[in-house]
Order: structure tokens, then C-alpha cells, then sequence
């Protein structure tokens, strides 16, 4: 049996299911009336889980890093939040019932809350409500939970999901790789599992009613399949993909510390997309030669308040100290469209992508903007720091901008704050106005970073979230590389440089085609930078830019793809 799901972690594994299944955490509703009993029950329980937590927290350092381990902090914050013990207490105090009904109910409202959000980040939090809620209900409850830390043999994990918790005890000697029924690339399940670099497959939806403990299982995390009781002509055939996939990745390693250079001698350099100070970890285990994009909305989501500006100055300059020398693009807040704040009630609107969003937000609520710039030129001093503004339309909205920055920079400096000399500052092209304005908007920026996640939903007109009409998401598109074209040409012109920070940037068909248009810089997740390294020894940038050339004259995607194919045979 063939079971598909989505490639969540690369790799191949091959080794018997363990079914991880979860216990049975039933509530019912009971009166009682000593309700200081239940809250006194509620508070050992929440202590006990912490304690817990603790422990976890204290391998996942040893086993995962640093960032990873930050997820069980925000665990212990969750089971302490304000609201959610006062909604449980009061539950139980105002209805007279016992501590796990009224613990069920009001967590159960918070996953739904989070689970209706449009905003993936905040769909996948609810998994980290459920995995704290799971924790308090089997204390309140007395139930023992599944404890995958105690498995000792080499076997491929299968369950429902697997919780941050759950995946941070897996012993990477015995746990080969796991199998979810439900997640996606960004759950947190996935997203650990590529910094243990186990293979997995997530959201497969029936793997748990499909898989039998003990039956054999090939895990294909490459192509996102798991293959049940294989033939041992399907075992060979996927030993030799495993050892085919080991050899490149050992190949890649070699290049974490080198230049990225092509064939002919074309430096360009290869950056990361990052969302947390925590991330830089990753950034420079991958060979990052720099940030390209900050997305500091993260700063300010997950919380019931805006972040102080000393705060984000902490934040900032932490990236900043940890990346040293190498350059850190940091943009300034993109709230609005799909990312929402609880705290800033915005308007609801017909078209938020097209709203009141980014810099259109920042340059209307000057007091947030002046924080976060402030909170940036102080930490300026701590590294190379370059600034800059998304969702730039117009070049009246740039010079707006950068106005409120300098006037920020004079008051700190008439105050004897030291801000660094060397801070450029730059906008995301990501509206194919400022694409098309290129030439003029270059006089007056230092650098280009082009958002082609944004770019590619307004030149096709189709929205990025909407999966009916995800088929315009069409990178290689001859409309998309002219646009390309133009803003890298036309930073050129006035001596300034050219990035890419959309998706595109790390696509191994896009690479190519952006070395031939001239692209500088290349941002993408930490993880596709050693292969992205690994192609762009091997392209010569004379002859892409030929290929590029070709390209743009081409009139639909497919002819584009064709060429590119051609080249890589
Ligand atoms: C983009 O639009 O390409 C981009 C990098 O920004 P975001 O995905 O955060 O909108
Ligand atoms: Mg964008």
C-alpha cells in the first residue's frame, strides 16, 4: 500500500511503525461543591505540567538547540496564561463544577479561536493549546500519557499529530523518521523534524488507521510517501535513494563555509529568511551569508500588547550581535492582509490584502512606526544593519518613510544615542507599480528587495492564500521575469544592488534564471541555501544570462520551465 501525504523533512527511512496513539483523556461534567478542592487540584496540576515542561525543555536543549527549545517556554507561558486560569477558576467557581470539565471547555474555545484565524502561523499555535491542554487534563484525570522518549528500537513513528513535545523526546538512535496523520510544512512537527533532520511526512490523514504496529514502512520524506510492507525490490530501490540523497547532502556540507561563486567566477550572496531572533542559529549552521529578510512581525504577534521598544531593541540586537559582520535585512513591521493582531482592531475589509496593511498602516499609526525605528537605530551599532520598508507603492510613501527615520536618528542623536554610519536603507519591490517605477525609486534607495510572494498574487491578480486559484502562482512566468528584470537593471543603473526575498529566490528552476537577470543577493529558508549553493557552482552567469535572455522572450511558463529543464540535463 501507497500512503501520500506532504514531504515535510527530506530523507528515507525504512523501519518498523510505532504507533503513537494518545490516551484516552475523556471529561465529564460533575457538580461539586467544594470548589477550593478543584482549584486546588487545578493548581497542582498546572505545577506538575510545568515541572514537566521543564524537563523537556531542559533535553530539547541538549537534543535540538536553543530555538527549538524556546517553544516549551512558550508552553509554560501558555499553561500560566492570565486568561486561561481565570476563564478555568471562574468556570469553576461560577457553575460549581469540577477543574477538568471547566479546564476542557475554556482551552477547547481557545483552539478554536486560533484554529479559525486566517493566519497559518496562528492555525498551527492551536496544536501547542492542544499539547499543554492534553498535559493539565492527564493530571487532572490521573492518566498516564504516552511517553515516546521510552521507545529503544529503530522504528518509524505514526500518529495523529506529533506535538512539539512529543517530537523534542524522539531519540534520533531509534526514532528514523514519523508519519502524521494531519500538519502541514510550517507545523511545528515539520519544522522540527528538519532540525533533527528525520525524515517525515505529515497530513496524510489516514496513516493511523492504515499502519499496524510492527508492519514495515518506507518513509519517503523526499516525495512526501510512505509505502507499507514494501517488496524487498521496493527496499533496494529506496536503500539506493537513501544513499544517493546521503552522498549529496554530505557533498553540500562541504560548501557551509565557502564563498558562493558560479563557474565563471560571479559572486552573488545567499541569505536567509528569518521570522526570530531564534532562527540566526539556523542561518549560520546552513552557511547564510546573511539575512535577507527579518519579518519582525513576529515580534509583535502571539501577545495581548504591542512589544516596548526596548524590547525590540533587545530583539534586534540580538540578531544583530549574532550575525557579526554579515549583513541583516530587517523589515520594518508587515502587519495587516493575512496577519493580524488581537490587540490592534483593524476594520474589517473586503480585499485586506489590498488594505490597510505595511507601510500604508505605519505611515497612518506614526507612534508605532517612530518605536520599532528607534528600537532599530539604536541597535544599529551592533552589526550591519539595513533597513526596509514592504508594500511600497508609491515614491512619495519611500520618502515618507525614510523621513520619519531620519528625524527619529537626529532626536536620538541630539539625545547622544550612537547610531551606526552604515545603515542603508532600502524597500521590498512587491507591488509591480514600484516594479515598473523601478528606475525612479533606485535614485533614491540603497537596495532593492523584491517580494515576488506579493508580487506574483498582484501582477496575476490571484490570491496567495486561495488554493482554487494557486495555479497562477507562477514564478517562472515571462511577466514575472520582466518585472524581475526591470528592478534588478534598474538598480544597476544607479549603482545599487538587487534582492530577492520571495519564495522564488530558493527555487532551484528559479536560480538560474535570477543569476542570468543579475540578481546580487539571494534570501530564502536556512535550509535551501547549501543546495542553492551547490547549483550556482555549477551555472556559468555568462551563459544564464543567455538562458534568461531566452526567457523573457518566451510567451508561457511551460516554455520556460522546457528551457530551464534543458539546461539541467
Ligand atoms: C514577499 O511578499 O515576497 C515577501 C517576502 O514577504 P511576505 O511573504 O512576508 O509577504
Ligand atoms: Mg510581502
Amino acid at each position: 500500500m501507497n500512503i501520500k501525504g506532504i514531504a515535510a523533512s527530506n530523507g528515507i527511512a525504512i523501519a518498523k511503525a510505532f504507533r503513537l496513539i494518545d490516551p484516552d483523556l475523556t471529561v465529564s461534567k460533575q457538580s461539586v461543591s467544594d470548589t477550593q478542592a478543584e482549584i486546588e487540584k487545578y493548581q497542582a496540576a498546572v505545577a506538575t505540567t510545568i515541572k514537566e515542561l521543564e524537563i523537556i525543555k531542559e533535553r530539547a536543549l541538549t537534543t535540538l538547540g536553543e530555538h527549538e527549545a524556546q517553544v516549551f517556554d512558550a508552553h509554560i507561558n501558555m499553561v500560566n496564561d492570565p486568561e486561561l486560569t481565570s476563564q478555568t477558576l471562574d468556570k469553576v467557581k461560577g457553575e460549581s463544577v469540577n477543574a477538568a470539565h471547566a479546564f476542557d471547555e475554556v482551552s477547547n474555545t481557545f483552539v478554536m479561536m486560533f484554529e479559525s484565524m486566517d493566519n497559518e502561523y496562528f492555525r498551527e499555535r492551536a496544536a501547542d493549546i492542544k499539547d499543554i491542554k492534553k498535559r493539565v487534563l492527564a493530571h487532572l484525570l490521573g492518566v498516564k500519557i504516552n511517553d515516546p522518549s521510552k521507545i529503544n528500537e529503530q522504528v518509524v513513528v505514526i500518529a495523529e499529530d506529533l506535538t512539539p513535545s512529543d517530537t523534542a523526546q524522539l531519540d534520533r538512535n531509534f526514532v528514523k523518521g514519523f508519519a502524521t496523520n494531519i500538519g502541514g510544512r510550517t507545523s511545528h512537527s515539520a519544522i522540527m523534524a528538519r532540525s533533527l533532520e528525520i525524515p517525515a511526512v505529515v497530513g496524510t490523514k489516514t496513516i493511523l488507521e492504515d499502519v499496524k504496529d510492527g508492519d514495515v514502512l518506507i518513509l519517503d520524506g523526499l516525495e512526501g510517501n510512505v509505502i507499507v510492507n514494501p517488496s524487498p525490490e521496493q527496499i533496494s530501490h529506496y536503500e539506493g535513494i537513501a544513499q544517493k540523497y546521503a552522498d549529496q547532502k554530505a557533498e553540500w556540507a562541504k560548501l557551509k563555509n565557502e564563498p558562493t561563486v558560479t563557474k565563471d567566477g560571479k559572486h552573488v550572496e545567499l541569505a536567509a529568511n528569518i521570522g526570530t531572533p531564534g532562527d540566526v542559529e539556523g542561518v549560520l549552521n546552513n552557511g547564510g551569508e546573511g539575512v535577507g529578510l527579518y519579518r519582525t512581525e513576529f515580534l509583535y504577534m502571539g501577545r495581548s500588547n504591542f512589544p516596548t521598544e526596548d524590547e525590540q531593541f533587545e530583539a534586534y540586537k540580538t540578531v544583530l550581535e549574532s550575525m557579526g559582520d554579515k549583513p541583516v535585512v530587517v523589515r520594518t513591521l508587515d502587519i495587516g492582509g493575512d496577519k493580524e493582531l488581537d490587540y490592534l482592531k483593524l476594520p474589517h475589509e473586503m480585499n485586506p490584502f489590498l488594505g490597510y496593511r505595511a507601510i500604508r498602516l505605519c505611515l497612518d499609526d506614526k507612534d508605532l512606526f517612530r518605536t520599532q525605528l528607534r528600537a532599530l537605530l539604536r541597535a544599529s551599532v551592533y552589526g550591519k544593519l539595513r533597513i526596509m520598508f514592504p508594500m511600497i507603492a508609491t515614491l512619495n510613501e519611500f520618502r515618507d518613510a525614510k523621513a520619519l527615520l531620519l528625524e527619529e536618528q537626529a532626536k536620538l542623536e541630539a539625545q547622544g544615542i550612537k547610531i551606526s554610519d552604515d545603515i542603508q536603507v532600502g524597500m521590498m519591490v512587491e507591488i509591480p507599480a514600484a516594479a515598473i517605477l523601478a528606475d525612479q525609486f533606485a535614485k533614491e534607495v540603497d537596495f532593492f528587495s523584491i517580494g515576488t510572494n506579493d508580487l506574483i498574487q498582484y501582477s496575476m491578480a490571484a490570491d496567495r492564500m486561495n488554493e482554487k486559484v494557486s495555479y497562477l502562482y507562477q514564478p517562472y512566468n515571462p511577466s514575472i521575469l520582466r518585472l524581475v528584470k526591470m528592478t534588478i537593471d534598474a538598480a544597476h543603473k544607479e549603482g545599487k544592488w538587487a534582492g530577492m526575498c520571495g519564495e522564488m529566490a530558493g527555487d532551484q528552476t528559479a536560480i538560474p534564471l535570477l543569476l542570468g537577470l543579475g540578481l546580487d543577493e539571494f534570501s530564502m529558508s536556512a535550509t535551501s541555501i547549501l543546495p542553492a549553493r551547490s547549483l550556482l557552482a555549477k551555472l556559468s552567469q555568462e551563459e544564464m544570462s543567455k538562458l534568461a535572455a531566452e526567457a523573457l522572450n518566451k510567451s508561457t511558463v511551460e516554455e520556460v520551465i522546457e528551457l530551464v529543464e534543458a539546461i539541467q540535463k
